[in-house]
């Protein structure tokens, strides 16, 4: 007799190698499924580092949620012993009535966030590795930095690993099905099944999640990193994380933390993919051109070389917030997917999320953690948890 999994976790990437872990964490029996390895490059969890920031200009409901996100991370640094998180702060620079720093402001005088406001002469004077447009300000936020996203996803596999889940990479799930109480998960490995299934895809949600008829989008995101030869561009100098907004589009970028160089790249923009499994991980010269323009602008340094790149992928929803919910008629299956480009630093919210959701919590509550509650249908925002059938429009 092949045994049943109390919890199945498809997808071990960012979400799901959290979700393995709060689930493992609970005594239940645990498997994780994926394609490829915990921290692998082929999905939307690599490229050393994620921006992880309290002062979100995309709306303020996501502050409570960023803040459980901090403790998490916190917990998961101190079980491990390893070091996840680096608080370097982050300045981000755009109109004084942009969305950027309009967004920002908000979410900081909502929550009584501590952020710096710097004008332009204030910015030149503190910052002088940069260079600022005319008319921009600045905010500061010294408690944000860079999460180093391989090994968060890699650590909280081992963690889940060491709390008695199982981990299978190399898996390819074809599908899953209802078979009476129990959900089947057909892999290339074999049939598992499980009382319980999370379904964390990333780009491959709509593949899994195809009935749901969620209008996802994969787009193309390159990542680069650059030589730049000045000392204030490194992180031993005190370089922090930087995000502009700037007429041709939203850049931003981290220090050179360990001689690879500075990541830079572009937030916005982006082409639509149709097979995130068969992608061209080319460098795209005119994505390059544009954060080699950027960099070009912004830096007062001489050059910067470009020395590496590596391709990514965001998976977006309709309105950019993360899609978290249970199947209509199988409260026990649940999914995130849509995580729109932001979700890496919210990975252990919702992997808990998750299991919450598949243990039975009230479906219109979620409880994140210290007790964060995201009310049901909250489409307005941060819609961590939304109804299946959301509306493309
Ligand atoms: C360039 C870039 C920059 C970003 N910057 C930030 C940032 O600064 N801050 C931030 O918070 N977020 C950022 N994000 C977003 C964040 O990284 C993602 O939202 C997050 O990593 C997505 O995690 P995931 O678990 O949904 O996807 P993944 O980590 O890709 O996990 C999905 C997993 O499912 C597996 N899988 C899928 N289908 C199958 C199948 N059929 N069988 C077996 N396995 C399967 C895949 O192999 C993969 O491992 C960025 C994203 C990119 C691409």
């Amino acid at each position: 007799m092949s045994k049943t999994y109390d919890c199945i976790v498809i997808g071990t990437g960012g979400v799901g190698s959290a979700a393995a872990m709060f689930a493992a964490a609970r005594g239940w029996r645990t498997l994780g499924l994926d394609r490829f390895p915990p921290g692998h490059a082929r999905g939307s969890s690599h490229g050393q580092t994620r921006i992880i920031r309290q002062a979100y200009f995309e709306h303020p409901d996501y502050v409570p949620v960023v803040l459980d996100a901090y403790r998490l991370w916190d917990e998961i640094e101190r079980r491990s012993g390893r070091s996840l998180f680096a608080r370097t702060g982050l300045l981000q620079v755009g109109q004084p009535d942009g969305p950027i720093i309009g967004g920002i402001q908000s979410s900081a005088d909502q929550h009584n966030l501590p952020i710096r406001r710097y004008e332009l002469a204030e910015l030149r004077e503190q910052f002088p590795l940069f260079n600022f447009d005319e008319g921009t300000v600045g905010l500061y936020e010294e408690i944000a930095g860079y999460l180093l996203v391989e090994t968060c996803v890699e650590t909280m596999a081992e963690l889940a690993r060491q709390a008695g889940a199982e981990l299978r990479d190399g898996a390819t799930v074809g599908n899953f099905s209802q078979s009476g109480g129990d959900v089947r998960v057909q892999t290339d490995q074999g049939t598992f099944t499980g009382r319980r299934v999370i379904v964390t895809a990333g780009a491959w949600a709509n593949d899994l999640l195809s009935a749901l008829k969620i209008p996802l989008q994969v787009i193309a995101k390159h990542q680069h990193w650059f030589r730049i030869a000045d000392e204030r561009a490194k992180l031993s100098e005190g370089c922090p994380v930087f995000f502009f907004e700037t007429p041709a589009g939203y850049f931003y970028g981290f220090p050179d933390i360990d001689g690879r160089g500075n990541k830079i790249a572009e937030h916005s923009g982006g082409h639509q993919m149709n097979d995130p499994l068969h992608v061209d991980r080319q460098l795209d010269g005119v994505d390059l051109q544009r954060v080699q323009e950027f960099a070009h602008q912004h830096f007062n340094t001489p050059r910067a070389v470009h020395v590496d790149h590596s391709l990514c992928m965001y998976t977006m929803s309709p309105d950019k917030h993360f899609v978290v919910d249970v199947l209509e008629d199988s409260p026990h299956i649940a999914f995130a997917c849509g995580m729109s480009g932001h979700g890496f630093k919210f990975t252990p919210v919702i992997g808990q999320a998750l299991v919450n959701l598949v243990d039975g919590t009230r479906r219109d509550d979620i409880f994140c953690g210290s007790g964060v509650l995201i009310p049901a249908g909250n489409q307005r925002t941060c819609s961590l948890l939304i109804d299946a059938g959301i509306d493309a429009g």
